[in-house]
């Protein structure tokens, strides 16, 4: 179970980190959605409800010619429901094999596992945990209610945390979540900050190219410039993006104070770009001079 753990958590931590990186996403308001309906618009995956008398089966994932298809239950309540739409995620973003997943409480193969960790990892990851914990000095109910998770599923999350990462004995683990739930979080600060600088390395170990930052911004902002990726201003970088498809750059200099630019050329015309450019450069002046 040790080794199921660790191999889904470097595969979120990856995935999910550069994901929170590329995105700008704040650690302070997280939550799975941005990653979950990204990941869901990437493959087109149509989320829909079902219901069958006693959640018999709570989640569903449908894999054909058609495409892909998530369903969840829709008596459970919504943190249950967002349980199920990351655990469906886990088999695609897992590559489990299989065309059908479906999902009832006593589910138990190896696919499911991993799954439920999935969930669980995009869910409340590490870093965020850190952050809410630790930082934020959150009680276990702002917990629930922030990051939309079943007080099951995180007090799940928590002692998983502890036993596996924190190497405590289930005994201990489970005694430190209890205490937390009931307002005496002492001991599980002092436990997470003892795990302070592993969880931080693995965030801060996953990388993120400013080409990659680039195209996306490009992607979803149509115009960027040094205010957004600062090593705009690096000539080297200037002449990878030269070279780039369907991404156009320039600069626009000015009582000296200069403005480096990129833009999409099917989305803005090079007077539009530069229009846009000006009015960055006269707000830059004004930030001088006030
Ligand atoms: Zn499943």
């Amino acid at each position: 179970m040790t080794n199921t753990y660790f191999k889904v958590w470097e595969i979120v931590r990856k995935e999910l980190y550069h994901f929170i990186k590329l995105h700008n996403i704040s650690k302070v308001n997280y939550t799975f959605e941005p990653y979950f309906n990204y990941i869901t618009k990437k493959y087109k995956i149509k989320i829909l409800p079902h219901h069958f008398s006693d959640e018999a089966i709570l989640g569903l994932t449908l894999i054909d010619r058609l495409g892909i298809s998530f369903s969840y239950e829709i008596t459970s309540i919504p943190a249950r429901q967002n349980f199920t739409k990351c655990h469906e995620l886990g088999h695609l973003v897992l590559q489990h094999s299989g065309t059908v997943f479906s999902e009832n409480k006593n589910n138990k193969d190896w696919q499911e596992i991993e799954s439920n960790y999935f969930a669980s990892f995009i869910l409340m990851p590490d870093i965020v945990l850190l952050s809410k914990i630790v930082y934020q000095k959150r009680s276990f109910q702002d917990l629930t209610k922030e990051l939309k998770v079943s007080t099951l599923a995180l007090e799940r999350r928590l002692v998983e945390l502890l036993y596996f990462q924190g190497n405590l004995s289930k005994i201990q683990a489970h005694e430190i979540t209890k205490s937390y739930i009931t307002q005496k979080p002492k001991a599980l600060i002092e436990t997470i900050i003892n795990l302070k600088e592993k969880i931080i390395y693995d965030y801060e170990s996953i990388k993120v190219d400013d080409i990659d930052k680039l195209k996306e911004y490009i992607k979803e902002k149509h115009f960027i410039t040094q205010l957004d990726i600062p090593s705009l201003i690096d000539i080297e970088f200037q002449k990878t993006i030269r070279k780039l498809p369907d991404i156009e750059i320039n600069t626009y200099y000015n009582q000296s104070c200069l403005v480096i630019y990129v833009w999409n050329p099917q989305k803005l015309t090079p007077e539009e770009s530069l229009r846009k450019a000006k009015i960055i450069h006269y707000e830059l002046k004004q930030k001088r001079t006030s």
